[in-house]
């Protein structure tokens, strides 16, 4: 392998003088020199030829004792010189103080085509930032991630990538529901790879402890190797900055609202500064349509982070990091405007981005009322989202309204539900949905085509990863192959792999892994 090591995050930011590998608050720097916990046997699960090629890594080289060793923790690339992040953040709404990187270990920045990126090992033990933990990940959460971060890449939502899966060959000990029943598990560590790893959180953690000058430094940094097309006077760069971030995390949480994914831990320190999706752990991919749905069970009083939550939830941490930036900015209403106008533009891309769903492109004065509506219609009887939306392409602007509730049918869990009230406000809303098609000047195909972009065909179910996992924990790995096949091409038909398209089965409806899952992983 020959990477070409660029290493500008801690070329220019301020260390940690301490190397020693202890559990400790870390002040006055970004960073602490770490290198990650040899693994006792690693072997490679799966690795992604796409995110090898990214970074200038050949098929071949994938398969090499090499890459192995490097993407497990057991040897160091050589000239580089791995370390652990350090920022803070707010979890479920609460200050919650220095975090840092506890199960992340960044091998390097490497530079391919004109490109940077940083690796990142997560699950490559201990670093002066793991707090009570272990530093470690289990098989089950790494699968999840693994494959749910190419998912998402090919779904095209922003998100990190994957480079690698690989077993540690060492025993994790896990409570899985925090209910007093620790079990080992295999350990695992996923090689990740994203532009940067820097997070809100990390803007915060500097302002939090007043060091301001620090904190001017890594805004600048953060300006000059990511958003090097803001110029101008320094004030305005920051706000400009803040503007970019607010417009990119905006743009990210309206792909989740498209494909149905809910994040479940949207603390300000899992959310980055580059508008990508970072930090699967609890996630969960919404199946019947319910806005109030949240996956992680460690948030199943509140539901802060439940689906129909995310916009808001992005516009409080994108607050939290205008109150980290104020002290550069001395200004409050320029950021407050930066926040509001992020609702405002939400909603009207929202709007536009459910009548593309549905295959409209005219907007109309009642579009609201339309798709509220819809909405409300879809959790009158359980109603899986994607069945729903892709199933929409079976349907032509001749139809009547009776034939293209027809042609959805196989998006509802209980059909038998489907009468009286129930049908009576579908009719309506497809009567209303057939005129609108009506008015397009699009044909049938065209319209078709359309929303068959943007309406996929394949999502990783909740149940569909568990099954991977479950294989895999029995040393059964070609699920994991399939699914992340599958998720290549989330948009196509793929007739091979129909099985797939398909509502989630009975028995994951309340499993473990399946609807329910907590922050242990
Ligand atoms: P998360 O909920 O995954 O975003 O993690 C929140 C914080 O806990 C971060 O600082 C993580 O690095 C840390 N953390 C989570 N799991 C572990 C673990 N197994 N060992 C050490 N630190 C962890
Ligand atoms: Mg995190």
């Amino acid at each position: 392998m020959h990477l070409k090591i660029n290493n500008r995050f801690t070329a220019e930011l301020p260390a940690d003088p301490d190397e020693t590998n202890e559990i400790r608050q870390v002040s006055k720097a970004l960073f602490s020199y770490v290198n990650p916990t040899k693994p006792s046997e690693p072997k490679l699960i799966h690795a992604s030829k796409e995110v090898a090629e990214l970074i200038g890594i050949s098929a071949d080289e994938i398969q090499t004792e090499e890459f192995l060793n490097i993407f497990s923790g057991k040897e160091i690339l050589p000239d580089t010189h791995p370390y652990a992040m350090c920022y803070a953040g707010h979890q479920f709404g609460n200050w919650a103080g220095q975090l840092g990187d506890g199960r992340a270990i960044n091998l390097t920045e490497i530079e391919h085509d004109k490109q940077f990126y940083t690796l990142q090992l997560k699950g490559a033990g201990k670093t002066p930032y793991s707090r009570t933990a272990d530093g470690l990940a289990v098989l089950r959460s790494s699968i999840r991630e693994y494959l749910c971060a190419e998912a998402m890449h090919y779904l095209g939502v922003p998100t990190t990538r994957s480079l690698s899966l690989i077993l540690s060959g060492d025993q994790v000990l896990r409570d899985i529901l925090y209910n007093g029943n620790p079990a080992y598990e295999k350990g695992a560590i996923v090689c990740r790879v994203a532009p940067s790893f820097i997070r809100f959180g990390s803007f915060e953690m500097l302002a939090a402890r007043n060091e301001l000058k620090n904190l001017k430094q890594f805004v600048e940094y953060n300006i000059k190797y990511y958003f090097p097309e803001i110029k101008g006077e320094p004030k305005e760069q920051y706000l400009q900055f803040f503007k970019t971030v607010a417009d990119t995390t905006r743009e990210m949480i309206l792909h989740w609202q498209r494909v149905g994914f809910v994040h479940g831990v949207m603390n300000t320190d899992n959310m980055s500064i580059h508008g990508i999706t970072i930090d699967y752990g609890p996630y969960g991919w919404l199946e019947n349509y319910d806005p109030n749905w949240t996956p992680n069970t460690t948030d199943s009083q509140n539901r802060r982070y439940r689906f129909g939550n995310q916009p808001q939830i992005a516009q409080w941490n994108l607050f939290q990091l205008a109150n980290a930036l104020y002290p550069l900015i001395n200004e409050a209403e320029p950021l407050e405007k930066i926040l509001e106008s992020f609702i405002i533009d939400f909603n009207s891309d929202y709007k536009k981005m459910i009548l593309g769903k549905l295959g409209i492109i005219s907007q109309a004065d009642n579009d609201d009322e339309f798709i509220s509506y819809l909405e409300s219609n879809l959790q009158l009887s359980e109603t899986d989202m994607t069945i729903f939306y892709r199933n929409l392409n079976k349907i032509k602007k001749s139809d009547l309204a009776e034939n293209a509730l027809k042609a959805i049918g196989d998006a509802f869990y209980k059909p038998e539900e489907i009468k009286d009230t129930i049908k009576e406000n579908w009719l309506l809303w497809f009567t209303d949905y057939l005129e609108r098609l009506n008015q397009e000047n699009t044909s049938d195909d065209e319209r078709i085509a359309l929303q068959n972009s943007v309406n996929p065909k394949y999502v990783l179910r909740n149940y569909m990863a568990q099954l991977a996992i479950d294989a895999a924990d029995k040393g059964d790995y070609s699920l994991i192959t399939e699914l992340y096949e599958l998720l290549k091409k989330p948009y196509n038909e793929q007739p091979e792999y129909e099985k797939w398209f398909a509502k989630r089965p009975d028995w994951a409806r309340s499993k473990v892994g399946c609807s329910m899952l907590s922050c242990s992983s």
